[in-house]
């Protein structure tokens, strides 16, 4: 029989064991090996079986066990000094406070967080991504609060059925079983946040707290019995529903999110923050709640949107216009056409999410194209997805270069202490003096490559014994009472060149990549001299069917007696899994097709542990391969069609394995066993990659290139009662209002010899007519560069500046004359032009607008 309500009876602790609540109370423990190693010292089996989760050890743990630890003055000592460290580690000054310009506190929104195994509250990369820059962000001593939902049932569970598909399960979670706490108001009573709902309804959520280290994390839940029942289910589960479910996923999200921020820091004492950043549009309404607190403080709602533009940072993640989150107009008028937002008009929240661009569909509601108009920041995730975003979203900023359009990148990175396997820590901490992985010397002869050789086969062969028995159990799941055949217990060879392939499947990382020509994998699997191994997970979307047939071609390829000892398909891919998949490779394998890998994380995991990639030029890939580091399967761009391309890259991927990855890996072998050569690409990889890979990396450079700036953008913008937030809207409506007189008139240039040569200055002479503007209103911008075709490419720009009116310069007709000089430093073809742009010091870039007018 099913449960309908399942809830967790807890040991109650001794007060002596008080640091045990305290240290599993915390999220901490789920990158703190030390911690780690004394939950497993209270009951290694137990330890296993709750899936290293500390809460629910203590809720089974044997109270014989309990007294006889409260009694063990060592465990206790040793308990105390893992809750001392921690406070400390919560307290002491860190990195961030050696920031002095950066901002007071920032807040981060994703739809879905990826802490721990035992808090299932993510998909894929997007939540991996965001429970790291949480740890990172608290390793660095951020002042970051975190908002996201509290689902039931989080993401599915994934069985694969004898014939190969996909079966979703969703496990309900039990929040009191969890390491988190119900917000509470000073009374004692559940803290609750309320929406407004069309037809008179009401929407309300509890908040429940989470403490990842430092970092604060609310998440919000609607199943409570003030809700009528169908808006229970509104966080039952992670990206269930389409349409309307998911619009009021997001409602609660992004508004209802701000709203326990307030609750959050009125019953806390902690400041409000002046940064808000949002991973994906999922949250974007957030802007909309803000403008709403605004006008209610007396500002217009064009002055509103100038303050909340101002601290707010968007991030974007899919380079694929079909991967954006798009509503039915029609569906968002309908919810903001209520109480929802008192002085937010719902023409303006329409206007914010219109594709009013070329090619865009005038019916939907974009959540990207709202989250760039609400926010002065924005930031693709890899140097090339942030010049795919620039292209994508260039429509919004009509009459721009795409290098112009205001979306900079940071690249992700990836929590080390998290990814790196325990052995390799161990590894550094006993050789180079360091449990830091990203900071051990690992070009040190202080460990010797047999030493990171055995750490290499120990961590392959765990995975090995790991997948062995996820399918032996796998098997037994899906044929109950029958005997499991003995080939599931010897599949996989710890001693094999070990490939690993591992992420959500939708067509574009083409899974069965690999399958194109399976007489020649069978060959590179069955190889005598070199054979390969395969281990490869992924889920697909529940209503994705496509994704699922993919998993059934290959699952039906595992089954195949030849090869199922060398290719297997883990059903259930999650954190623990990935925990042990990402060290027990030898190489990791990445074919998604150019350019629609945003970025991908799971490599940079493998290579923190000494992992090589082999990978199409995607994503971080493109910007990290070094020749050393893995090898780059190339992409056939050119090629006619998508099959004839598939055809190329998977010919060029079988070819790099048995000519490159496998004799690298079997040959070169020392008399124990060592490929030297193989040893050196690892120690590369752990010395060039594990600094620049990691998610601190990461962090440091959103508050160096985009919190502090929106922060100080924030303050100035706040001063003297929002003084510049009046006036920057005031401003903008003039320079919008008076744009279409402006013109370029005439533009001269001289200065130059008959054969220009390096050193030389271009004299630059533009009149320019600028109707009700002023000079100050603008830029008269030379923009110069190498030209082809008649474009200019690699292109600087240089401000001319305005001659007085009282110079001989003064023209009659009233325009302007700007001037200035450009000194040529680059041998080639030359080419400029003239453009006027706004300018104003409150602007981030001068394309902010969407205004300029180019001389013809
Ligand atoms: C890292 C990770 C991902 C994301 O990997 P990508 O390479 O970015 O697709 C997905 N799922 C899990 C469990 C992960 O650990």
């Amino acid at each position: 029989m099913k449960a309908i309500r399942r809830f967790t009876v807890r040991t109650v602790l001794p007060e002596t064991l008080s640091a045990l609540d305290e240290l599993a109370g915390n999220l901490r423990w789920s990158w703190h090996e030390p911690t780690r190693e004394l939950f497993d010292f209270i009951d290694p089996v137990l330890w296993q079986e709750s899936r290293r989760d500390p809460v629910s050890l203590l809720g089974a743990v044997a109270p014989e066990r309990v007294k006889a630890l409260a009694a063990d003055p060592d465990f206790v000592a040793r308990a105390n000094g893992l809750r001392d460290d921690l406070r400390a580690y919560i307290s002491e000054p860190r990195w961030y406070q050696t920031q002095p310009e950066a901002p007071r506190s920032i807040a981060y929104f994703s739809p879905e967080f990826g802490i721990a195994a035992a808090l299932p509250q993510y998909s894929g990369g997007l939540g991996i991504l965001a429970g790291d820059h949480l740890k990172s962000a608290s390793d660095l001593g951020l002042p970051l609060l975190a908002v996201g939902l509290f689902y039931r049932s989080g993401y599915f569970k994934q069985a694969i059925s004898n014939d190969g598909w996909q079966q979703e399960t969703y496990p309900v979670l039990d929040p009191d079983g969890l390491p988190l706490s119900v917000l509470r108001g000073d009374d004692g009573s559940p803290a609750q946040v309320a929406l407004a709902l069309p037809g008179g309804r009401t929407l309300f959520a509890r908040v429940w707290q989470a403490d990842v280290g430092r970092v604060k994390l609310l998440m919000l839940d609607t199943d409570i019995p003030e809700n009528e029942e169908s808006l229970r289910s509104v966080t039952d589960r992670l990206y269930g529903g389409g349409g309307e479910h998911r619009l009021l996923q997001e409602l609660l999200l992004g508004i209802g999110g701000v709203r326990a921020i307030k609750v959050w820091t009125e019953l806390s004492g902690q400041p409000f923050p002046s940064v808000f950043h949002t991973n994906e549009g999922h949250a974007g309404f957030l802007g909309l709640e803000r403008i709403s607190d605004f006008v209610a403080g007396g500002l217009s709602f064009a002055e509103a949107l100038e303050v909340v533009r101002a601290g707010t940072v968007f991030t974007t993640h899919t380079p694929v216009p079909a991967g954006i989150d798009r509503f039915e107009r029609s569906l968002i008028e309908a919810y903001f056409s209520t109480d929802l937002l008192h002085g937010v008009d719902v023409h303006d929240v329409l206007a914010l999410g219109t594709e009013n661009y070329s090619g865009g569909n005038g019916d939907v509601f974009n959540m990207a194209v709202m989250g760039l108009r609400l926010a002065q920041h924005a930031n693709g995730v890899s140097i090339l997805h942030g010049e795919v975003s620039r292209g994508m979203f260039s429509g919004l900023w009509p009459g721009f270069d795409e290098d112009d359009v205001p979306i900079t990148s940071v690249t992700n990175g990836v929590h080390a202490p998290t990814w790196t396997d325990p052995k390799l820590i161990a590894l550094a901490q006993e050789k180079l003096g360091t449990s830091d992985t990203t900071a051990a010397d690992w070009s040190s002869p202080a460990v010797s490559d047999s030493e990171l050789w055995a750490v290499r086969n120990d961590m392959r062969a765990q995975l090995v014994t790991d997948a062995r028995s996820r399918i032996k159990d796998a098997w037994q799941k899906q044929n109950p009472g029958v005997v499991v055949p003995t080939w599931i217990n010897e599949v996989l060879d710890p001693e094999v060149l070990t490939i690993g392939f591992a992420r959500r499947v939708p067509t574009y990382k083409r899974l069965t990549l690999m399958l194109h020509d399976t007489v020649r994998l069978k060959a590179l699997l069955t190889s005598k001299k070199r054979p390969i191994q395969l281990i490869i997970a992924g889920k697909s979307h529940p209503a994705d069917d496509e994704g699922k047939r993919l998993i059934q071609k290959l699952v039906r390829f595992t089954q195949d007696p030849e090869v199922r000892g060398r290719i297997v398909f883990l059903p259930n891919y999650d954190i623990a899994m990935a925990q042990l998949l990402y060290p027990g490779t030898d190489v990791w394998l990445n074919n998604p097709l150019r350019p629609l890998e945003a970025c991908g994380t799971s490599g940079m995991k493998a290579a923190l542990n000494g992992g090589l990639n082999l990978s199409i030029m995607d994503g971080w890939w493109d910007e990290f391969y070094d020749g050393e580091n893995g090898w780059a399967i190339p992409s056939s761009d050119a090629a006619g069609d998508a099959a004839e391309r598939d055809a190329l890259e998977a010919n060029a991927l079988y070819d790099l394995i048995e000519h490159q990855v496998a004799p690298r890996f079997y040959n070169s072998r020392d008399k124990e066993g060592v490929p030297a050569r193989w040893v050196q690409s690892i120690r590369h990889t752990l010395a060039a990659m594990s600094p620049v890979l990691s998610a601190d990396r990461m962090v440091k450079d959103y508050v160096g290139k985009l919190y502090t700036v929106a922060g100080k953008a924030a303050d100035v913008i706040a001063e003297d009662d929002y003084a510049a937030g009046r006036e920057l809207a005031a401003w903008k409506a003039t320079v919008s209002g008076g744009w279409s007189g402006v013109q370029v008139l005439h533009v001269e240039s001289g200065g130059l010899a008959a054969i220009p040569r390096i050193g030389d200055e271009l004299h630059v002479r533009a009149q320019v007519q600028l109707g009700s503007l002023t000079p100050d209103d603008v830029s008269v911008e030379v923009v110069y560069g190498t030209s082809r075709d008649d474009t200019l490419a690699d292109t600087t720009s240089t401000a001319l500046v305005p001659l007085a009116d009282d110079t001989e310069a003064a023209p009659a007709d009233g325009s302007t004359t700007f001037a200035g000089t450009v000194t040529l430093t680059r041998p080639g073809s030359f080419g400029y032009n003239v453009r006027v742009v706004p300018k104003s010091p409150y602007l981030a870039s001068s394309a902010e607008l969407g205004l300029v007018t180019v001389a013809h």
